[in-house]
């Protein structure tokens, strides 16, 4: 059995015409599963046969929501289970400018970065695309409300997962699927700097790439992040200018202060060195304390003096909005907990 929601369009179009049906069936059904519809007898217009067949030979992945919660300022957090079992999370953020569905696309993460909840879960597996898909059907039938922005920032590395990945950014991209657009697409990575050369020469899609930088020196990014010793941040910035020349698009640097560690007026001014002449922006967040963890959350005023050192230095940086801080709304902070709970 297959689950339907892994295909494109062209690829559920090849999936009709081998179970012996005509190609433009794949049109209907794929208009159905974006509709959000949880079993195949719900789709009205096709034949008892062709249902019948479709049931025989696919499955509609209908994650199950164990423990959402929500937020006074309006995120939600979901603890979604897989068909097998394992658990995922996804969060809804309500911004001015629409809903934020942010998805994960593993099943724990092996990277290992060490101020990370997902990381502490353990690499279990990739989510096949229609499993990414399923996040952004479930919290639009849960919340009754429409997802505008997708972020590749749940559980997961997205350049670990590049083909699935891609394949739910296509899906998502489709105007007969989400027909949500490129530039309302956002994946995050740790740095695979092969990955992000990749995705530079993906023409057709051409969506916004965040890096997970945190400092801007290797020593101190090795500590906080494994991947910083096979790729080093003279590589993974040397991607980042490809990946600028390939697009033009503005790269985004994530950058989690903590206290004592990566948060002084030397560190903002090394940063602006290293990002001088890119188009780049930095996003500066208060780090998220986790269970066992080893790091401290920078103090406000340390925060916005990091961001007007960069600012004076000709780098635009911004402070992150902490949403959902009621909540638990770092990543793999419920699936740990639910872990506990069993
Ligand atoms: S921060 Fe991202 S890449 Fe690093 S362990 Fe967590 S989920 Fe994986």
């Amino acid at each position: 059995m297959k689950n339907i929601r892994d295909f494109t369009l062209a690829e559920l179009e090849e999936e009709l015409v081998s179970i012996g049906e005509k190609k433009y069936r794949a049109k209907q059904i794929f208009a159905w599963l974006f509709r959000g519809v949880t079993s195949f007898s719900e789709m009205t217009d096709l034949s008892k046969e062709l249902i019948a067949k479709l049931s025989e030979n696919y499955y509609i992945e209908n994650i199950v929501d164990s423990k959402s919660q929500k937020s006074k300022d309006g995120t939600v957090k979901f603890l979604f289970i897989l068909r097998d079992g394992n658990a995922i999370e996804s969060v809804m953020m309500k911004y001015k400018y629409g809903n934020t569905a942010c998805v994960s696309n593993q099943v724990g993460c092996r990277m290992g970065c060490n101020f990370c909840a997902s990381a502490r879960i353990g690499f279990v597996r990739s989510l096949t695309s229609g499993e990414i898909i399923s996040q952004i059907l479930e919290i639009e039938r849960q919340t009754g409300e429409k997802i505008s922005n997708v972020v590749f920032m749940g559980i997961g590395e997205p350049l670990d997962n590049y083909d699935n990945v891609m394949r739910a950014i296509k899906i998502i991209n489709d105007p007969k699927g989400f027909n949500i657009g490129a530039r309302h697409i956002s994946i995050s990575t740790c740095g695979i700097v092969p990955k992000i050369r990749q995705l530079a020469d993906e023409i057709e899609l051409q969506c916004n790439l965040c890096i997970s930088l945190h400092s801007s020196k290797d020593d101190v990014r090795s500590s906080m992040m494994p991947i910083n010793k096979k790729y080093s941040i003279a590589e993974v910035i040397d991607a980042c200018k490809y990946y600028i020349e390939k697009t033009n698009r503005r790269i985004t640097f994530e950058y989690a202060l903590v206290d004592g560690v990566n948060d002084s007026k030397e560190d903002a001014l090394h940063l602006a060195k290293l990002l001088k002449g890119m188009l780049a922006h930095v996003n500066l967040i208060p780090i998220n304390k986790i269970k066992d963890g080893i790091y401290e959350k920078s103090s406000t005023e340390k925060i916005m003096s990091f961001r007007d050192t960069l600012n004076d230095n000709g780098i635009v940086a911004t402070i992150r909005r902490e949403l959902g801080s009621d909540i638990s709304a770092a990543c793999g902070q419920l699936v740990r907990q639910q872990k506990q709970d069993v």
